[in-house]
């Protein structure tokens, strides 16, 4: 399937990367209702400029936890994003001048793969415009003078971001969706790969596609008499290049993050000795945010009384709400229940490419609405999905306002029930019929 671009903001802390991220973000197309609980103010976003859709990048929000010096920082912040960003969006300070950060930066950026653009932040004021020039010393092309408080220039930025966004590639179909496993260090990531891929032969290719993924292996997987092909990804570090970071916690969870925007399935492996710990808490939010799709495992189930496991799944499930994942118990060291695993992968992968034939969900809906009508004077006249991986689905209705949450959430569990749609966000927009 094919990803958006990337475009990452990078820069010394304070600068306001994150003004910027929310006030592009705020630009986003008109939407009459979607579903809430999707939060804005994550490191990920999906944006829109210009009807161009990519993800944007707030590396601010990145910052390891662990007290660095402010160079380590934004350089290793400008090689995060080098590494996956088509266009790097470099933000300074017109109130700083040019930085020892700035500096740092553009070192860093000129060895990037994908395109740089220099932006002056905090220029309220036109007639601040001189303020830009000093930045030309970074050598970085241009400086954007903009505001991002006041969203002076950031129209004309974007415009500029979008014309070095690489030619939306349909082609990119051909690529093969991606499976992960994430979790925590020693939740037995490794240990299930292995078992799941046949001990010895645990590494089958070190890379394929893009240069950051590591693949363990390609899979088939058989759901109803049909076979799909997924990469398997390296997330577990067994390959020979993330042996070497395996350990360091900022770079596996680095590892973990990645794997969840590039993956089309992940699959959340727990520990049940653990039970649910802050850590599985924030993976399984990151992977609502990413628009990802996810089933959960839960492991070490040798260990651990069915009582505790069901308790564990509760936990879990209910943190999910947006996604409302199924979930298989295994234990990756016995070999119990592992073949539930790819099964329940595939099941995921298929809700999330899931497409209806616009008369079917006209008429679904149509049936839905008839068993239950939404409140009075409201008429929802025309029900289509918009969009995949994951499902999106429009209503037309006379007076979308007045569509409570409530009904949209009974029309979601409808279709959930009738497709399938476990693992996967589905949402539905409501859109005015006249
Ligand atoms: P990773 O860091 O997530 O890749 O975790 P590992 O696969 O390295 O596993 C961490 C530890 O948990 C190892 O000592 C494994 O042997 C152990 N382990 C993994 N799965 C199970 C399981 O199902 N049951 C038990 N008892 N131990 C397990």
């Amino acid at each position: 399937m094919s990803r958006l671009p990337v475009v990452a903001v990078v820069g010394a802390p304070n600068v306001g990367k994150s003004s910027l991220v929310n006030r592009i973000m705020r630009r986003r197309g008109a939407v009459v209702s979607e579903r809430p609980g999707t939060t804005r103010d994550r490191a990920y976003n999906r944006a829109e400029w210009a009807g161009r859709e990519f993800t944007l990048v707030d590396t601010g929000g990145m910052e390891p936890r662990a007290k660095v010096g402010l160079e380590a920082l934004v350089t290793l912040q400008a090689r995060v994003a080098v590494e996956e960003a088509d266009v790097v969006l470099h933000l300074t300070d017109a109130r700083l001048g040019v930085t020892e950060a700035d500096a740092v930066i553009a070192r860093e950026l000129r060895r990037a793969r994908g395109q740089a653009v220099l932006a002056v932040n905090k220029l309220d004021n036109p007639a601040d415009d001189m303020e830009r020039h000093g930045f030309y010393s970074l050598g970085e092309g241009e400086p954007h003078a903009i505001s991002a408080l006041h969203g002076l220039g950031v129209g004309d930025l974007l415009d500029v971001v979008v014309s070095l966004l690489p030619p939306s590639d349909q082609d990119a179909e051909e690529e093969l969706p991606r499976l992960a496993i994430v979790g925590r260090p020693n939740v037995g990531k490794s240990t299930l790969l292995n078992r799941l891929l046949g001990k010895d032969r645990a590494v089958v290719s070190e890379t394929a596609g893009t240069t950051t993924d590591a693949v363990a292996a390609e899979i088939a997987l058989e759901l109803e008499g049909e076979t799909e092909r997924y990469l398997l990804l390296d997330t577990a570090g067994v390959s020979k290049g993330a042996r070497r970071a395996r350990g360091v916690p900022y770079y596996s969870s680095l590892r973990t993050s990645e794997a969840i925007r590039r993956s089309d399935v992940s699959l959340l492996l727990l520990d049940a000795t653990d039970g649910i710990v802050a850590g599985d808490l924030r993976i399984a939010r990151e992977i609502e945010d990413a628009g990802s799709s996810c089933g959960v495992v839960v492991n070490k189930r040798d260990l651990v009384p069915p009582d505790l496991l069901r308790e564990i799944e509760g936990l879990i499930l209910a943190r999910l709400t947006d996604l409302k994942p199924q979930s298989v118990r295994v234990s990756a060291l016995t070999g119990a229940g592992v073949d539930q695993v790819l099964p329940l992968a595939a099941r995921v992968g298929r809700a999330y490419r899931l497409r209806v034939p616009t008369h079917e969900v006209a008429e679904f809906v149509g049936d839905t609405v008839a068993r239950s009508a939404p409140p009075r004077g409201v008429k929802i006249r025309y029900a289509t999905q918009t969009g995949t991986t994951p499902p999106r689905f429009t209503l037309f209705a006379n007076r979308p306002q007045d569509l409570p949450e409530s009904y949209l959430r009974y029309i979601e569990n409808a279709l959930r029930q009738e497709y399938g749609l476990w693992g996967v966000s589905v949402r539905i927009r409501v859109k005015s019929s006249r």
